[in-house]
């Protein structure tokens, strides 16, 4: 059976110190590269200088880029950017960057192209709010969500289904409405896609979540931010 994919999101966390500490444990479990780490701007270049010194074959994302290839635009990072400093990935359209920033599903399609123009993998997030689901909206939000990627070949991204009201809440999806939306999702692009769950994912719950049907891996924030927890959840995935 082929390895579950996991990614680790640090969010707004991280120094260089945490870079260097953690790093290495990750590099010196063999960690193979169905795993990704996802840190902040500032530290993608000395993580994949660590990376690529030991020869490890994890891969490195980051979690946001900008709509345009190149210009006047102060502040933003291209996806060009990413992939000088060695990003292989990106995540796209994040329930965080939706909610705080105003992100909307047009603009992280946009974004998901200038991923795949610049050769990255993005992983293009999904999911309902409490209320979506309490309304029985929510499989109407994510066709909404995904429809905006239509004419973009399934195989060339991954997404990832993130119930906003279990993204660092500490409540897990349910199994059974993982795989029901698991399916919704395969169901809807019609193909291959790879898709990943998100939602307080920890060491405790990886091995329960990562044997849900259509689970294809798991996209972790909080837990990932502590080598020991991360590592226990990569040893589930196979
Ligand atoms: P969490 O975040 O694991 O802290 O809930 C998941 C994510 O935001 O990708």
């Amino acid at each position: 059976m082929p390895k579950q994919t996991v990614i680790g999101n640090w969010k707004m966390h991280g120094s260089i110190g945490q870079i260097r500490s953690v790093v290495p444990e990750l590099v010196r479990a063999g960690l193979g590269a169905n795993v990704a780490l996802c840190v902040a701007y500032p530290y993608l270049a000395l993580a994949k200088s660590m990376l690529s010194e030991a020869e490890s074959a994890i891969q490195l994302g980051a979690q946001d880029v900008c709509e345009y290839h190149i210009g006047a635009y102060t502040g933003e990072v291209s996806a060009g950017m990413l992939a000088d400093v060695g990003c292989e990935m990106v995540i796209v359209g994040h329930s965080e960057r939706r909610r705080y920033f105003g992100e909307t599903s047009e603009t992280a399609a946009r974004k998901v192209r200038a991923a795949l123009d610049a050769g990255l993998l993005p992983v293009y997030c999904v999911g309902e709010t409490l209320t979506q689901r309490e309304e029985g909206i929510a499989r109407d939000i994510i066709a909404e969500e995904l429809q905006v990627l239509a004419g973009v070949p399934t195989s060339l991204y991954a997404v990832a289904y993130e119930p906003s009201w279990a993204v660092g809440t500490g409540v897990v999806a349910t199994p059974e409405q993982i795989a029901e939306m698991h399916a919704f999702i395969k169901r809807t692009l019609n193909a291959r896609t790879r898709v990943l769950y998100g939602g307080s994912v920890k060491g405790e719950n990886a091995g329960q979540v990562l044997a849900v049907d259509g689970v294809d891996g798991v996209l972790v924030g909080g837990a990932a931010l502590s080598a020991t927890e991360f590592l226990e959840i990569c040893r589930e995935a196979g």
